[in-house]
């Protein structure tokens, strides 16, 4: 386990990410009982978490790190500027701590590196710096962006601006012109909208971080420690699908399936209907295919290994069939792996196929070798 270094607090982050968390834990409940909630304070709570981390997701996330789609000036601007609400730095820092992460996952350079543990990938590495800062000479296509370094200069003015006094005026008006304490109203949009808001929307994009390399399942990958999970989608508007996107990163989809809950993906779909959006990113069926009948043939590899070594004593009957199980893996997946290096156009019904029949193999020698080792 890494060891955290506690000589290397980073003062203003640490005061920031303690204090508010510390007003949402006792400050919010304590104002909720005396003062009670209204539905404008609710709406503005929802309308600031949805704005905010959209805006992460989608702006800084999808769009500025992974260039993974082009968008029109006002979506530029709006997912900057409720990007910055988030507290989590200009999009400039935070790209470019991003592509650090997925050049160096899982590594010593990685900014958020799960193998110095879960606090460390979650919080540890915003709450303690290391020495010396690493270059930030990844970002060099966003420097030429003029909205991008605006926000990178302004970025705690429109924080403040945006994300804090317009809610809290917000709710001033709306107490005032209602016959109600209107300081009681600002004081509910500091709380609610602004710091709850606040914590909320950074510790689930720490989650992406620390979670979403934790636990969940490796479809694409098994080379980094990244995970899809539905549950963590849920609560990350669609970047829980980390397996999918630390193999393809490019891609403006996280959640690649029809059915994954992905409302970022939904969004820039919606963006580019719009004419708002272009140059949606996306990797061919085929090949996203040929990833997951790789692992699953890697799977299913291992499992045979696993039987062959260590297996009970009836192992040695299943052994012909987990053989030739893996044998016709492979062989489908030498057929797909040949047919996308020919660019041969593939049918959906055939990939549709495909996937059933590794999926369908999979579960029987998993089902098989449990036996066998039972
Ligand atoms: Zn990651
Ligand atoms: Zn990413």
């Amino acid at each position: 386990m890494y060891r955290i270094p506690f000589n290397r607090v980073d003062w203003i982050t640490s005061s920031f990410l303690i204090g508010t968390a510390l007003i949402a834990l006792i400050g919010v409940p304590v104002y909720l009982v005396k003062f009670g909630i209204n539905w404008f304070q609710f709406a503005m709570f929802f309308f600031y978490v949805t704005a905010t981390m959209m805006s992460i997701t989608v702006g800084y996330h999808r769009l500025f790190s992974h260039l993974s789609f082009k968008a029109k000036l006002p979506v530029k601007f709006f997912t900057l500027v409720f990007g910055a609400c988030a507290f989590e730095n200009s999009c400039l820092n935070w790209a470019s701590d991003h592509r650090r992460h997925h050049k160096h996952v899982d590594h010593d350079e990685d900014p958020y590196d799960i193998s110095k543990g879960f606090f460390w990938a979650h919080i540890g590495w915003l709450l303690f710096k290391l020495n010396p800062e690493p270059p930030m000479d990844n970002v060099a296509d966003l420097r030429k962006d003029k909205l991008v370094m605006w926000q990178h200069n302004y970025v705690h003015w429109i924080a403040l601006v945006v994300g804090i006094f317009i809610p809290m005026s917000l709710g001033y008006l709306w107490n005032h012109f209602h016959g109600m304490n209107a300081w009681h109203g600002a004081l509910g949009a500091f709380m609610l909208a602004g710091i709850a808001r606040i914590v909320v929307a950074q510790h689930c994009t720490f989650f992406i971080n620390s979670l979403c390399h934790t636990v969940g399942t490796q479809p694409y990958s098994t080379t980094h420690s990244a995970r899809d999970s539905a549950v963590m989608a849920f609560l990350t508007f669609g970047e829980g699908y980390h397996n999918y996107h630390h193999e393809f990163q490019h891609d403006y989809r996280n959640g690649v399936k029809p059915w994954q809950w992905d409302p970022s993906k939904w969004t820039i779909w919606t963006l580019s209907k719009l004419g708002l959006a272009d140059g949606l990113r996306k990797v061919p069926d085929s090949r996203i295919l040929l990833a997951e009948m790789g692992e699953a043939r890697r799977k299913a590899e291992k499992h045979l290994e696993e039987v062959r070594e260590k297996g009970n004593a009836h192992a040695h009957t299943v052994l012909d069939t987990l053989h030739e199980l893996v044998e016709e893996m492979s062989a489908n997946y030498h057929e797909l792996e040949k047919a996308v290096s020919d660019r041969v156009q593939l049918s959906k019904e055939k990939l549709d196929h495909w996937q059933e029949e590794t999926r369908s193999m999979l579960r029987e020698i998993r089902r098989m070798s449990a036996a066998a080792m039972a």
